[in-house]
């Protein structure tokens, strides 16, 4: 049965505040699957059921998917488009809201697969990059020009905190572009399929949360250079921030943006001595 026939059946209305835009390409719905790498040991998390289409594929494969939704309105529709999957649970609440630790308890390890919704897309992937402890990688369909800020390298226009801030925990890459033409409703971007891969240890650094501090002073102000806001981020005087730079062997004079997330770790680890 066609997905929009089931909506339109249970007098179902896209609600734009929470990024209802969903797929139904079913060669596409596979290829995100195998783009994540599920099989059949894999417990999934997503975020965002929508009518199921996703969730559904992902069953075919896993071995158990938790599927959020914060729309209690498509609890009728889920009730038919997932009927017969045994192995799926949907939870209608916002996910914003709850507990990662809770989460991650009942779960063990994870991965995250999902077609986010756009409004909260960013938060939500740093949220898994900083607070989480049971995931094994993030495989999501954002805006294309979000997936090239996620996967950016040093130097680039798009490269930013965000970018750093994934460096730190995984391999982020491009899998796929996908047209806006495959969603319903058509939204006015074209998307793309993130996927970052977690890897323990990736950039040793002694102490993350400096790290991330260190990062967020960097791109304070891209108009101004990594000195000038170290020195105003960590209240350094000028000789303090042009020791600390030349300790962790960076040049003087850079942007912030110009810095490898393993100069960052470089940084990072000498303003801890401090
Ligand atoms: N997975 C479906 C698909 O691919 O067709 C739906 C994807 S749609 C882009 C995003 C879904 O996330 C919507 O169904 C929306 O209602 C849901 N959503 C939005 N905000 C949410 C939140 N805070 N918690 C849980 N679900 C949310």
């Amino acid at each position: 049965m066609e997905i929009r026939e089931i909506l339109n059946r249970h007098g179902f209305g896209f609600k734009k505040q929470y990024g209802q835009n969903f797929l139904t390409d079913s060669n596409l719905l596979r290829a995100i699957v195998s783009d994540a790498g599920v099989n059949e040991t894999t417990t999934v998390l997503e975020i965002g059921a929508g009518a199921g289409a996703l969730t559904r594929a992902l069953a075919e494969k896993a071995k158990r998917v938790v599927s959020y939704e914060i729309d209690r309105t498509l609890e009728p529709v889920l009730a038919e488009t997932l009927a017969g999957c045994k192995n799926v649970e949907v939870v209608f609440r916002d996910f914003a809201r709850e507990p990662l630790a809770a989460i991650e308890e009942k779960l063990g390890e994870y991965v995250v697969v999902a077609n986010l919704p756009y409004y909260i897309t960013t938060p939500l992937v740093m949220r898994f990059v900083e607070d989480a402890e049971k995931c094994r990688g993030i495989t999501v369909m954002v805006q294309e020009e979000v997936a090239v800020r996620f996967a950016a390298t040093a130097g680039t226009p798009e490269y930013g905190a965000v970018t750093a801030a994934i460096a730190l925990k995984g391999r982020c890459e491009i899998v796929r572009k996908v047209s806006r033409n495959l969603f319903t409703p058509r939204p006015n971007v074209d998307s793309a399929i993130a996927k970052v891969t977690f890897e323990e240890g990736r950039i040793p650094v002694k102490s993350t949360r400096i790290y991330r501090e260190v990062v967020r002073a960097a791109f304070a102000s891209r108009r101004k250079t990594l000195e000038n806001n170290l020195i105003t981020a960590f209240r350094l005087s000028r000789e303090e921030a042009r020791r600390v730079l030349a300790a962790a062997g960076i040049p003087e004079g850079v942007r912030g943006e110009t810095l490898t997330p393993q100069q960052f770790a470089a940084l990072a680890d000498v303003m801890e001595l401090q």
